[in-house]
C-alpha cells in the first residue's frame, strides 16, 4: 500500500499577507484538525523510521509518515503536544549547524527569521519516541557543491547528531529537494536507511528509499485537500 509522507515546515500563526513562503506556515489549529482527520480515517501517524517497513512492503497497515523540515521551535511548541495527544510519532529534519539558531539560509529569500530547536528540545523530542533526522549541516544545495563537501554535509551531520543525541540517526532530507544520483549514493554510503525529496506523491515499494516522494501540506489546504493528499498523494 502506498504511504503518504507528509511534509510540514512551520506550525504557527501565518505571517502577514505577501510574506515569502507564507504557504509553508500551517496554523496550529489546522494542524490539530489534520491529525484528527488521520485518526478518523484510521491512519496511524508515524516517524519516517517507523513508517519505512510499510513503505517497503515489509509491513501492512494504514499509516502516514509525518515529517517536519528545518527543526523550527514552533514545531516543538505547537506540533509536539498535538502529536502526543493523538499518540503519533514524527520525524524532525535538523540543520545541524543551526541547532539553537535560526533559518539563516532563508534570509536571502526574504523569509522572516524563525528560531530552531535547541539541543535540549531535540533531546526531549527524541526521548518521547520521535525521530531526529539530518537536513545537512548548513541547509545547502547539494548538487552545487564539490563531492567532498557534499559528502561532509551528508555524513558529518549524521555523526554530530548521533553524538549529541546518543542514538542512531537513519533518515535524511535533501534541502530544497535538490539531489542527484550521486547525492543518493553519498546518503546511502553515510549509513542512512532513507532519504526524502520534494518529488510529489505517495511512497511505494518500487520507490528508491533514498529518493522518497512526499506530499507537502500548505497553509491554505482545506480538509478535503488534506484528506485527498493522504489518500491519493
Ligand atoms: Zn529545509
Amino acid at each position: 500500500m502506498a504511504v503518504p509522507i507528509l511534509a510540514y515546515h512551520q506550525i504557527a500563526v501565518p505571517p502577514s499577507r505577501k510574506a515569502p513562503f507564507r504557504s509553508m506556515v500551517v496554523h496550529p489549529e489546522a494542524f490539530h484538525r489534520q491529525m484528527e482527520w488521520l485518526k478518523r480515517l484510521g491512519i496511524q501517524g508515524l516517524s519516517l523510521r517507523e513508517a519505512l517497513p510499510y513503505i517497503t512492503g515489509a509491513k501492512a497497515g494504514k499509516v502516514a509518515a509525518i515529517t517536519f523540515d528545518d527543526s523550527y521551535l514552533n514545531v516543538y511548541e505547537n506540533a509536539l503536544p498535538v502529536l502526543q495527544e493523538f499518540g503519533f510519532t514524527a520525524t524532525n529534519f535538523v540543520v545541524v549547524n543551526q541547532i539553537g539558531g535560526g533559518n539563516t539560509w532563508d534570509a536571502p529569500l526574504g523569509v522572516a527569521p524563525a528560531p530552531c530547536m535547541s539541543i535540549e528540545q531535540l533531546r526531549r523530542w527524541s526521548s518521547l519516541g520521535h525521530e531526529v533526522g539530518s537536513h545537512t549541516l548548513d541547509h545547502v544545495h547539494l548538487p552545487q557543491l564539490p563531492m567532498e563537501e557534499a559528502r561532509r554535509q551528508i555524513s558529518h551531520s549524521r555523526g554530530l547528531l548521533e553524538d549529541l543525541l546518543d542514538e542512531g540517526v537513519s533518515s535524511f532530507c535533501f534541502p530544497y529537494g535538490d539531489e542527484t544520483p550521486l547525492d543518493r549514493v553519498l546518503t546511502y554510503e553515510a549509513g542512512y536507511n532513507a532519504a526524502t525529496t520534494t518529488r510529489r506523491g505517495r511512497a511505494r515499494p518500487s520507490d528508491d528509499p533514498f529518493g522518497l516522494p512526499r506530499v507537502t501540506v500548505r497553509r491554505n489546504d482545506s480538509w478535503l485537500h488534506f484528506v485527498r493528499k493522504c489518500v491519493f498523494g
